[in-house]
């Protein structure tokens, strides 16, 4: 599918730049058994600083492969919902509750690839040297990450020598230097995703029950430790107490051609990023995004000039399907899943923490 984009600008240099590449998959039952399909791609490496960040909801925040993918791919659930309508969609249907809400067809699942290790906790994996991997008493070292743990969290990094650098299981923000960010690692909101299902809040209110992960692939080259994986994305969140389906972690032999492992150690990480869904309309069958906006636009340009994966964007979308009258606001219509918003707390207070944001940056309507 990367491949099929063909040369573009927003694909690394190469050889002297390398990116992240993370996509969703669908899975639908069929007479011949099933049939598997890509329904987003993303790619992203950057993560915008607080002092960035828009209330007008028309910038991206966190431009990382695998959140621009899930937001990519909540398009694709809103291309499907209004097939749905018109009994077109092989994945969901029109619900008959009486609530408008649309239902997943049965057996359909959903799967999750991602070119490289999460960052965050996911990533704090224990250097091997000759002694035997799962005593904790022979990990000499493990290798560090850049995200740091929230301020004002108990558990910080105690950054003494040796493998108690890092403390574990700690929500942390993105990596990065600078500006610092308030957007969660990607370990932190996978984890959530697999917890509360990768639908978000407006589409809760639209779907009946979550939309859950069934697998994560992660792609070859570098390092990777399937229990750190495990305790990073599933155990923290005591998700095998709660949750019907607990995901498989999967590794692929394949290395992602732009992936920083394919490339020279010399190279840097690629600005840009491309989004792509199934049913994105348009001139061009994908975007390109720069600081969490579109190519060649102005922080305050005309919305057509947005992101198709901007919050503002999602809340033109869900009011298309959904039967309010006027526009709620943002905030308001994601306080409305009050069912989702209930779970997505008790997943943050088993986590311990979680950065809190500012309500001025979710105050903006459709228009
Ligand atoms: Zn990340």
């Amino acid at each position: 599918m990367y491949d099929n984009l063909g040369k573009i600008g927003a694909k690394p240099k190469e050889g002297l730049e390398w990116t992240l590449l993370s996509g969703f998959l669908i899975e639908i039952p069929s007479d011949k058994g099933s049939t598997l399909e890509v329904v987003s791609l993303a790619t992203g490496t950057k993560c915008i600083g607080k002092n960035s960040m828009s209330s007008l909801g028309n910038v991206v925040n966190d431009s990382h492969a695998e959140v621009l993918a899930r937001r990519a791919f909540l398009r694709y659930v809103y291309s499907e919902i209004k097939r749905a309508h018109n009994n077109e969609s092989s994945v969901l249907f029109s619900g008959y509750d009486g609530k408008r809400k649309c239902c997943l067809r049965k057996d359909v699942k959903f799967h999750m690839f991602t070119s490289h290790v999460p960052c965050g906790d996911a990533s704090i994996i224990p250097i091997v040297g000759t002694k035997r991997k799962y005593e904790a008493e022979s990990i000499e070292d493990v290798h560090r990450t850049g995200a740091k743990c929230l301020p004002g969290d108990a558990r910080q990094d105690l950054k003494i020598s040796g493998h108690n650098y890092h403390v574990v299981s700690s929500v942390r923000t993105k990596p990065g230097r600078g500006d610092p960010t308030l957007s969660v690692s990607c370990s932190d909101k996978i984890a959530k995703w697999l917890y509360v299902g990768i639908q978000g809040a407006l589409l809760s209110l639209l779907i009946n029950g979550p939309l859950l992960i069934s697998t994560i692939t992660i792609g070859g080259g570098g390092q990777y430790d399937s229990g750190v994986l495990h305790r990073a994305l599933i155990e923290r969140s005591r998700l095998s107490d709660t949750c019907s389906v607990i995901p498989k972690i999967y590794r692929s032999k394949l290395v992602f051609c732009h992936s920083r492992y394919s490339v020279t150690s010399a190279s840097k990480p690629c600005t840009s990023s491309i989004i792509w869904y199934k049913g994105l309309s348009g001139k061009r069958q994908f975007e390109v995004a720069v600081e969490g906006k579109k190519q060649g636009c102005t922080k305050t340009g005309p919305s057509k000039n947005n992101l198709s994966v901007t919050k503002k964007e999602f809340l033109k979308v869900f009011l298309e399907f959904s039967n309010f009258n006027g526009d709620p606001g943002y905030r308001q219509a994601k306080d409305l899943a009050t069912e989702y918003q209930a779970k997505v707390k008790y997943f943050k207070d088993t986590l311990g923490s979680w950065p809190v944001k500012d309500p001025k940056l979710e105050c903006f309507f459709s228009t």
